[in-house]
């Protein structure tokens, strides 16, 4: 009974529901570099309610392949038990590898705990020399190259017990992604936009454990996969008249679908444009259906593209902003919000020099009263990121 009386608000990071993933097709098309998939999490029977904007947290699985090589290497089965912290009930040293640990991503104090089990000079050598002071920076290049197995195969010598090991490993964290559906089209379910991470480091290939476990190994139509919701600050304007920009591409598309879905359905007044970008307009067009529907219906007032890899030299979403230049600036002083979604590192930096640039040559103020425009455009909740 207790479970029947179980209310949606209690689903959290801490007591995720257990839902199911009931679609999983690839976005993009043949000839493509990449693989980004669509995934629809249906709710059903939860209660959980969502608002565009926010993150779906899904807790997922380690790689098997990599979960047998650390069970190979220190020669169990992995049935002993280990407990993950004081107090806690003990589990199998396999399901710790397989559901709470992070394989991926060592850290220092993991190759400083393997000091203490080597027997061999050569390896307890290695090992010191790579923790001096002054292979800090090589420290880090190597660590980035390698998951836990890489490191027990490094160092031949090492043997360690399970429950040591699992003292110096990190936690296995969930994954956030962003929802690319709106809740008053799709109540019982949550779509995401999820682009697959595999790559080769250190000779060996690695595969992104949220990404690959979406695509790969998350059955379809079972209840095995547990999630949250995870609020956000990225919001549509609370007036429907108000217009929108959005820049999102790649998986940054995937918010604005969820905003468009939600425009749509309660009929604001405003003009959405969206700028989207991708490598090839032929395969990596994501949503392509979508955003042509979106536009027929006349809830996507403009697109803009820009295909990074369809000629000799680069075309970034920010060099269509910079086009768009002066129609963006009427946008923003007509009111407009402004919203970029995907990569931090060097998009959303960039899409905000052009953004500076347009503040500045349209009527703006100059120098430091650009940076002024921007923060007032931000406490206005008329400048948004959600980026990763
Ligand atoms: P993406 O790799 O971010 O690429 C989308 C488009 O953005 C491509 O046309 C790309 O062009 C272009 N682009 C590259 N640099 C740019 C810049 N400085 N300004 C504007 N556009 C730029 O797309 P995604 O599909 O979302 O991500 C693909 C992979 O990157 C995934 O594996 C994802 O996990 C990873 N990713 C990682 C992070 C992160 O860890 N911080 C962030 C975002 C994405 P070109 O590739 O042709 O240069």
């Amino acid at each position: 009974m207790a479970e029947m009386n179980q209310t949606a608000a209690e689903y959290t990071k801490e007591n995720p529901f257990v839902a199911t993933l009931v679609e999983n097709r690839n976005l993009n098309k043949e000839g493509s570099a990449k693989d980004t998939r669509h995934l629809v999490v249906s709710l059903a029977g939860s209660g959980i309610e969502y608002t565009v904007g926010d993150s779906l947290g899904i807790f997922p699985t380690n790689h098997p392949d990599v979960v047998s090589a650390i069970l190979a290497r220190l020669k169990t089965d992995g049935r002993e038990p280990v407990v993950l912290a004081e107090g806690d009930e003990p589990i199998s040293f396999q399901e710790a590898l397989e559901t709470r640990l992070a394989l991926a991503s060592p850290n220092k104090k993991i190759l400083e705990g393997l000091l203490d089990f080597a027997s061999d000079e050569t390896d307890k050598a290695k090992i010191k020399d790579l923790l001096s002071r002054e292979n800090r920076e090589a420290l880090k290049v190597y660590l980035a190259e390698r998951e836990i197995p890489d490191l027990l195969e490094d160092y031949p010598s090492v043997e360690i017990p399970a429950q040591k090991l699992v003292a110096l490993m990190r936690k296995l964290t969930p994954r956030l992604y962003s929802i690319a559906s709106a809740p008053t089209q799709h109540p019982e379910e949550i779509h995401l936009t999820v682009a697959v991470v595999k790559y080769t480091t250190n000779g060996r290939e690695r595969f992104g454990v949220g990404s690959t476990y979406l695509s790969d190994r998350c059955p379809l139509n079972e209840p095995t996969l547990p999630v949250y919701v995870a609020k956000s600050h990225f919001r549509l304007p609370e007036h429907g008249d108000q217009d929108v920009i959005m820049v999102g591409p790649g998986t940054g598309i995937a918010p604005f679908r969820a905003f468009l879905q939600e425009r749509e359905a309660t009929a604001a007044k405003g003009r959405n444009w969206l700028f989207f970008g991708d490598q090839h307009a032929s395969c990596d067009f994501l949503y392509e259906e979508d955003l042509k529907a979106f536009q027929e219906r006349g809830v996507l007032q403009r697109l803009d593209t820009a295909w990074s890899r369809d000629q000799d030299f680069k075309i970034y979403v920010q060099d269509k902003i910079r086009e768009n230049g002066e129609a963006i600036w009427e946008w923003l002083e007509g009111g407009a919000a402004f919203y970029i979604c995907g990569d931090a590192s060097r998009m959303a930096k960039d899409v905000e020099a052009a953004l500076m640039d347009i503040i500045q040559t349209y009527g703006g103020p100059a120098g430091p009263e650009a940076k002024h425009y921007l923060r007032r455009l931000r406490q206005e909740k008329r400048y948004q990121k959600d980026v990763y």
